[in-house]
């Protein structure tokens, strides 16, 4: 008697191919995305150096949305300055084949620094000792300013900046160009040790915020990411920012099963502090000196900081926690207003129609181009103190079932912001096009963060990049 064959199936279901890089030798490598079990993985092969396996996100269906949903037009910036000439991600930039301008442009002014973390993408630390000069960083800030017209938030960064000798300087040429927001990347050694220091800081608001160092309360964690117990300076840092009136986003380097338990706590703290503007949650890629960090076990994903600031803080429900529509695969957002309660979540309130609309410029909640524009500025990382307040003062005007509370600022807004920058194991080409961070070069380049740390810092340009451009030239390679 005739049997049907069982049908076989597999375990998974495929969904797109995509292209990745191999985690051993950088080079491009074809992969396919797949669903598993409400998560997303990435399988990959090398021919070289076999097979790779990597979580790319614990929830399928904010992964779809990012992808499908937060879809808009690119925003180009003024001008390329790399041919497509090797293929992405190997013409960085930024390349006319880029899907997206600077939102935040990082300029590094050494690589030397008072800590030595095991943790740093940029391998800083004490026994580095290159520091750019006054007249190198000016001409990379004046990269940024052709690339860019007005820039929305350019960040001085290291290293640790403000051992640069002539950092007061440099901060002044930063001003004295047409960027809207300015910021420092910092660890507050410097501002709780230096008092004439931290004062001087202070001089430069309103269009000034520090970017600051706070990963954990707790000594364990702090040892293992930064080999200090910094609990001290990290509570005086923020002290003395609340007592000078220093805008500050706290940034939480997050490694699975260290600090994570502590997202919600820092959220909450943060929320009690005047000066703080919002919390930046940053999972360790693989890049620079990453000690004690292993990417198949301590790997966290975008997906997993965001169900984790959901389960651990009372402030945010899932529709609050969105994608960015400038680059939606590897920032999401939540804003609030802070409140004498704690926080009103705002990005909620926005009905999600009208994102999706707004995103494709066909808007019809409200037909004013000014509310079309708050809705975009508050989604976007370009967004610097003035320009958040006059964006939600209209939103909040436009939404009937919010009181926008009188004479509410840039102060009472806060932002907590999730950045999980890519690294050779999870780097999809399709995504990468979009960053929008980018770090500029001496020689005017301006490269997305995720590949710069990859293949183009220090010596990895000649050391990985060359030989691979080498094999495509020859031809042994079919990557163009
Ligand atoms: S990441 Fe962007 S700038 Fe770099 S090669 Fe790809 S498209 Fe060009
Ligand atoms: S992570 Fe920051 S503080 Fe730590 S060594 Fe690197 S530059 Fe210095």
């Amino acid at each position: 008697m005739y049997a049907p064959a069982m049908t076989r199936t597999r375990p998974y279901r495929y969904y797109d191919t995509c292209l990745s890089l191999c985690p051993e030798c950088l080079r491009k490598v074809e992969g396919k995305i797949l669903f598993r079990d409400q998560g997303v993985w990435m399988h990959k092969r090398c021919p070289q150096h076999g097979q790779f396996k990597v979580l790319m996100a614990d929830d399928e269906a904010y992964y779809r949305m990012a992808r499908e949903v937060f879809v808009k037009a690119s925003e180009m910036p003024e001008r390329f300055n790399t041919p497509v000439d090797y293929g992405c991600p190997y013409d960085c930039g930024i390349c006319s084949d880029h899907e997206q301008h600077g939102c935040l442009c990082i300029v590094e002014l050494t690589d030397k620094c008072n800590l030595t973390c095991p943790i740093c993408y940029a391998g800083s630390g004490t026994h580095r000792t290159t520091q750019r000069s006054l007249a190198t960083i000016e001409g990379m800030l004046d990269a940024i300013v052709r690339n860019e017209g007005e820039p929305d938030v350019v960040q001085l960064s290291g290293g640790e900046p403000t051992l640069h000798p002539e950092f007061f300087a440099i901060l002044d040429a930063a001003f004295a160009r047409p960027i809207k927001h300015i910021m420092v990347n910092t660890n507050g050694l410097r501002l709780v040790t230096d008092r004439a220091f931290a004062e001087r800081l202070a001089t430069y608001r309103p269009r000034f915020e520090l970017y600051l160092q706070f990963d954990s309360f707790e000594r364990d964690a702090l040892m293992e990411l930064r080999g200090a117990d910094l609990r001290r300076s990290r509570l005086q840092a923020v002290e003395i920012c609340n007592e000078l009136d220093i805008s500050c986003t706290l940034v939480c380097t997050v490694k699975k099963g260290l600090n994570d338990r502590e997202i919600g706590k820092i959220v909450d703290w943060a929320l009690t502090q005047p000066s703080v503007r919002g919390v930046t949650f940053q999972p360790i890629q693989q890049a620079g000196r990453t000690d004690n960090y292993d990417p198949g076990s301590d790997r966290l994903t975008l997906t997993e900081v965001r169900r984790q600031i959901l389960e651990q803080t009372t402030v945010f429900a899932p529709e609050d926690v969105m994608p960015v529509p400038c680059h939606p695969d590897a920032i999401a957002m939540a804003y609030a207003l802070k409140t004498r309660d704690g926080a009103l979540p705002l990005t909620g309130m926005i009905p999600k129609e009208v994102l999706i609309e707004a995103a494709r410029n066909t808007i019809t909640y409200e037909t004013e181009p000014a509310v079309q524009n708050a809705l975009f500025d508050m989604l976007s990382t370009a967004h610097g103190p003035e320009s958040g307040t006059e964006s939600l003062r209209q939103l909040l005007c436009c939404l009937p079932k919010v009181d926008a509370p009188d004479g509410f600022g840039y102060r009472d807004l806060f932002r907590v912001i999730i950045m999980s920058f890519a690294d050779a194991w999870d780097l999809d080409v399709r995504s990468v096009k979009k960053s929008c961070v980018h770090i500029v070069q001496p020689d005017g380049r301006l490269i997305p963060f995720e590949t710069y740390n990859l293949l183009y810092r220090d010596e990895l340009e000649t050391q990985y990049l060359s030989p691979i451009r080498a094999e495509i030239k020859a031809g042994r390679r079919n990557e163009r």
